[in-house]
């Protein structure tokens, strides 16, 4: 079942459209992360679904009931802040009650349940303090608690970890997802942080001026993302742009500066004449040194001459920068080996990739 779905929601401000009219849904259980650039639109959707802001059209359905003109308490839903919006004055004890007074429950069950709640996202000991006693983790837990503690039917989170170090963001993801998993809560995440939306969401909505460029699983938008801007912004992302030379089933031969390259083309309809971008990740890029014999196994029966610009060590992968002879720079990543050190930095060296690692998709 869907928890939350939106048909055509847009929003204007003016002469700016904040949201062009989207559509999508996130399942009951599912965690599903809002991710894009600053500007995206990201808040501005999650408001419209709380219902702090109005869209100027479309619909908005909680478990099938459409709650599109419904104020915000009458919604059901949760929501988190990267501010945490804890009144200072009052207790956490008290901060968590709240939305139960609020719902006029019995004090003993107040009690309990705020008790239960602080147990589960481990701060047991902390009721009788004020949130400035608090640590900016601590503060965002309490957040959760208050959140969690009245069963919304879908939790909506924006930037709730923004504040934090990466550290204790790490951490916090982990237990966020912790708390997913045990209570089974719908819930829905903003975030522009790529690494982020890939460790903790089921899918991703990848947001783009305003409109949804795609939504899929991390894994899906990793591999294959549907446009260049997707492929950039997941991730490292060599891109080549062409012209389709012939198209036929999933493969695709496109002319582009480095030659005519050979294409896998499983996502991408475009046809002989059209313009589109090739991605190869650098993970995808095997780069030897340019004594090796220059024929040989290129995929394409083609090698591509550069230098070795830099590499970087991050732990157990090397990052390369070569540039071509063309001027086109590429990222290679290649993991870290005594056995086969890397050329020298200035060194000549050729680059090479299997066909079914270079993806054809849509130019921006
Ligand atoms: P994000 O959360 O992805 O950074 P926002 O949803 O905050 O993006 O903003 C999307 C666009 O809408 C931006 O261009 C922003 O300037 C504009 N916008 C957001 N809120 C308002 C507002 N209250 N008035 C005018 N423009 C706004
Ligand atoms: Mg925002």
């Amino acid at each position: 079942m869907n928890m939350i779905e939106l048909k055509q929601v847009s929003r204007r401000y003016g002469a700016v459209q904040a949201l062009a009219p989207l559509d999508f849904s996130v399942k009951q259980g599912e965690f599903v992360t809002l991710l894009g650039p600053s500007g995206s639109g990201k808040t501005t959707l999650l408001n419209v679904i709380a219902g702090m802001v109005n869209p100027s059209s479309g619909q908005i359905f909680v478990r099938g009931v459409d709650i599109t003109k419904a104020p915000p308490s009458a919604r059901g839903l949760g929501m988190v802040f990267q501010n945490y919006a804890l009144m200072p004055h009052m207790t956490v004890f008290d901060n968590i009650a709240f939305p139960l007074r609020v719902r006029k429950m019995p004090k003993d069950e107040i009690a309990r349940k705020v008790k239960d709640v602080l147990d589960m996202v481990r701060l047991p000991d902390i009721a009788q303090r004020k949130p400035k006693e608090l640590s900016g983790g601590q503060q965002q837990r309490v957040s959760l608690a208050r959140c969690i503690v009245y069963n919304p039917a879908l939790i909506l989170l924006d930037e709730p970890l923004g504040a934090l170090d990466k550290k204790l963001r790490e951490q916090m993801q982990l237990e966020i997802r912790r708390l997913h998993a045990e209570l089974g809560i719908t819930m829905l995440n903003v975030t522009h942080d790529q690494d982020e939306a890939l460790s903790m969401s089921d899918r991703i909505v990848l947001m783009n001026e305003g409109r949804v460029e795609q939504i899929a699983t991390p894994d899906e938008l990793y591999r294959s993302p549907r446009t260049a801007f997707a492929a950039s912004f997941i991730g490292t992302a060599n891109l080549i742009s062409g012209t389709v030379e012939h198209h036929a089933g999933e493969r695709a031969l496109v002319s582009t500066s480095l030659g005519m390259l050979r294409a896998a083309a499983t996502a991408c309809t475009a046809s002989r004449g059209e313009s589109v971008t090739l991605l190869v990740r650098p993970e995808s890029v095997r780069m030897g040194p340019a004594s090796d014999s220059p024929t040989g196994d290129g995929a394409d029966g083609l090698r591509h001459a550069g230098t070795l610009e830099d590499s970087i060590m991050l732990g157990s992968v090397v990052r390369h920068h070569v540039r071509l002879t063309g001027g086109m720079q590429m990222v290679v990543q290649q993991q870290d080996s005594r056995r086969r050190p890397a050329p020298e930095r200035g060194a000549p060296v050729l680059l090479d990739w299997a066909p079914e690692d270079c993806q054809m998709i849509l130019q921006d």
